[in-house]
Order: C-alpha cells, then structure tokens, then sequence
C-alpha cells in the first residue's frame, strides 16, 4: 500500500483504481473513496462520501480532499457518480459541489433518501446546518451495483440500518473490500442515537456483514485504534470485538 501524508487528507491506494482518502483534520469529517476511470464518458470517476465542504472547526475538507485527489494525478470535476453510504452532513454536504461542477449523478438508498427528506432534515435544521441539495437519480438496492463499461467494477450492496435507517455498505468480491459507512469501525460501531437509528438493527446489520469474505475493512471514520483494517484474521477479529457492544 502506498500512504501519501497531506495536511488533513491521508491518500491510500486500496487497489488498482481504488483509492481511499484518509480523514486526519483535527475536527469531524469522513473519510472519502474514489473508483477512477470506471464509467464510460467525459466523467469516468466514482466517489463514496465526499464529506463536509466546511466542518465545525472550519476546516475546508472539500478544497483539501480536491487538492488530494489531484495529488493523485485525478480531478473532481471528472466525478461522474456520487455514492452515499448514508445521508448525514459529514458524508453528503459536498453533494451539492460536485453536482454544481460536474453534473455528477447521486445514489443512495430509497430508505435513507426518505430520511433525509423529513426527519434528517429537521435534525439538520435543529443543528442549525443547511441540508445539501440534490437529487439521486437512482436507488440502490440490496444486490448487485456494477460498474463502467463491461461491469469494470462489480459491487454488492448491503443495506445496514442501524446508524442511519438506510445506511448501505459496499462489498467488492474481486478485491474482498467491504466499505462500511458509520455501520462498523476499528474497534468500535456507529452511533445509534441519531434519529431513525437503532441498536437491534445495528447488530442484524453487523451480523450480515461478518459473514463476508473480507481481506480489508475500510470504514467511514477512524477511532482510537485506527483505520482501515488489513488482513481476513483481523477483520474477523474486528467483528468478535464489536458484536461486545451489541
Ligand atoms: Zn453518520
């Protein structure tokens, strides 16, 4: 693997097109992952989680994760898809940005979008915050998600509430990733006080997502412990350890 250390962003290269950008700022924000050169036309790219424009701290993720991603010889303005593993505004508040750039195309889950139209909206409104705009073009649904001309990049996706009521996880078999949102971290799970959240879902969530065949778990924050998780035994071990929460 090869880490390359900026200001705020760690850049991981997690597999051949596949790259992982490390939150390391100082106040909250979620790490963000990028398909590049998988769709067909002008914008080929494909990003997970854009995160925050500006955090609490005012720290400007979003001008630091573009600057990342051109570090790595790639341009957010050739996004194409927007991938969200859940709606809450350290994952999605850069939606708006990419689409206003780019005409980038959203997805996320039916059940999360619903979310984030009443009850993620008034708890956005509540924190005093402004829900980013934008419109997913499709849902994503429990099963198959394939990628880019002759399904370049063949995903499975999982929808695990729990955290959020729509949150989804992305398992990609070729490479045993599992990209798991807020669902499950190093050492520790998502919260399940927010509103449409829920510890017996969370568990039935995380139970499902053990059963796979995981070489390398990259969740959406990093904890005490660490980040991303190397190697199928600490996976697993990963999981034993979680499910004491549960
Ligand atoms: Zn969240």
């Amino acid at each position: 693997m090869v880490y390359r250390s900026l200001r705020t962003y760690e850049s991981v290269q997690l597999a051949d097109g596949f790259y992982g950008y490390i939150w390391k700022g100082n106040g909250n924000n979620c790490n963000t992952f990028l398909f590049v050169d998988v769709l067909r036309g002008e914008r080929p790219h494909v990003i997970i989680d854009p995160g925050y424009i500006t955090n609490e701290l005012g720290e400007n993720c979003f001008d630091d994760l573009a600057k990342a991603v051109g570090d790595d010889g790639f341009k957010v303005d050739d996004i194409g898809l927007i991938i969200n593993t859940h709606s809450h505004l350290d994952h999605c508040q850069a939606n708006e940005l990419i689409v206003r750039k780019s005409g980038a195309w959203v997805t996320l889950s039916q059940e999360e979008d619903e979310f984030r139209r009443t009850s993620g909206e008034r708890l956005n409104s509540m924190l005093g915050a402004k829900s980013p705009e934008f419109t997913p073009l499709f849902y994503l649904k429990e099963g198959e998600l394939n990628l880019g001309a002759k399904n370049k990049v063949r995903l499975e996706v999982f929808i695990t509430p729990g955290h959020s009521p729509g949150s989804i996880c992305l398992y990609w078999p070729d490479t045993r990733i599992l990209v798991t949102g807020d669902v499950v971290f190093y050492g520790s799970i998502g919260r399940t006080d927010f509103p449409g959240g829920g510890l017996s879902q969370l568990k039935k969530s995380i139970d499902k997502l053990s059963q796979l065949d995981v070489e390398c778990l990259v969740p959406g924050h990093r904890t005490e412990y660490g980040n991303i998780i190397n190697g199928k035994t600490n996976v697993q071990r990963n999981f034993q350890a979680v499910k004491l929460f549960l």
